[in-house]
């Protein structure tokens, strides 16, 4: 009998229905490389995916080890955090309206700001500038995008579980608005926030739909929300099914899909105002390598080979899947509208 944690059966988060079909059997735990067997199940009533049964909230800790990949850092200078690309900081300055001191140089590449830097912006979580504006960041880590919005103006604050990613975010970063615990325990101000953000959080939660309440209630009106979560609606989840890298359960306790987040979005008083599609090409090699298939891995490991993996296949595919919302991970943008 496993006792390093203990399984619960749950009803959907959504609509509260306990009529499922198993969508993905025995996918196994990779990331921490423990390989004990989930399910991923499909609601009957709405379609939501999730993983049922699931470790409890009281002991999923079992599968956030300290060294686990989420709170390590190397960093040896902090400064290396900071944005240096000129064409970016102008793009920043100009049109997301930060208060930057750009220069002669900076500025001759105004003519050259494009689109490309413009997403590049979003995809990084930026929102556009707010004087003395406050941004949450729930579940920091140890601190990285907090450190750089500070030096971009903003007033940081964030939410992380495990202490010494917070001690890190403290002592090395100066970054001393960050609470050691989760969002249940942190004191809810109504209207404090301009933006919160979350990276790759949302499908961790127990309790995605109260997180997403608690969200709004801290918001601004009209304030921003801006997270990434996997894509379970992906192209990677159809060819790699149980093997596909961003499956990772059963830390990943929620599979979403446009149509499911947006679902979660208009109950919590939140409108979509924009999904971009992330095109990640480390997906697709660590579910090849999840699939123990020697010959795909010996392909990878092939300088030539790689490269045509690479360069010839997945440099024009990813562009098409993005394009057609089908890559594996989207960054959204919601806007709080009650
Ligand atoms: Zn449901």
């Amino acid at each position: 009998m496993n006792t390093k944690y203990q399984l619960e059966s749950v009803n959907c988060c959504y609509c509260d229905s306990h009529k499922y079909s198993i969508y993905i059997e025995n996918a196994e735990e990779m990331y921490i490389g423990l390989h004990d067997k989930f399910n991923v199940v499909r609601c009957d009533n709405c379609g939501l995916l999730y993983t049922n049964p699931r470790p409890t909230i009281e002991t999923i800790d079992y599968f956030y080890p300290d060294n686990a990949r989420y709170y390590n850092t190397s960093l040896s200078d902090p400064a290396s955090l900071l944005i240096k690309d000129p064409r970016i900081l102008h793009t920043l300055s100009i049109d997301f309206n930060y208060p930057l001191t750009l220069s002669s140089k900076q500025s001759f590449l105004r003519k050259t700001t494009a689109a490309h830097y413009k997403k590049t912006i979003q995809l990084k979580h930026i929102p556009s500038y707010v004087p003395n504006g406050k941004l949450l960041d729930i579940g920091c880590s140890w601190g990285s995008y907090l450190y750089k919005m500070k030096w971009l103006g903003w007033d940081v604050y964030g939410i992380e579980t495990n202490s010494q990613a917070v001690r890190y975010a403290k002592k090395k970063l100066d970054l001393n608005n960050v609470f050691n615990g989760n969002l249940d325990d942190y004191s809810l101000i109504k209207n404090t926030f301009d933006v919160v953000r979350m990276g790759m959080v949302l499908e961790h939660l127990h309790h995605p739909l109260t997180a997403l309440y608690k969200i709004n209630y801290l918001l601004k009106p009209e304030g921003t929300l801006i997270f990434n979560i996997p894509n379970a609606s992906s192209l990677e989840l159809k060819i790699f099914g149980r093997h596909s890298y961003f499956l990772h359960i059963p830390q990943h306790l929620y599979h979403f899909t446009p149509a499911t987040i947006e679902m979660f979005l208009r109950k919590s008083g939140f409108s979509i105002k924009q999904v971009l599609y992330q095109k990640s090409t480390k997906d697709w090699t660590k579910s090849v390598e999840n699939t123990n298939c020697n010959f795909l891995k010996k392909c990878l490991n092939n300088k030539y080979m790689n490269s045509i993996i690479h360069r010839g296949l997945l440099n024009n595919l990813l562009p098409l899947t993005s394009l057609m919302g089908k890559t594996s991970r989207m960054t959204v943008y919601a806007k709080k509208t009650y």
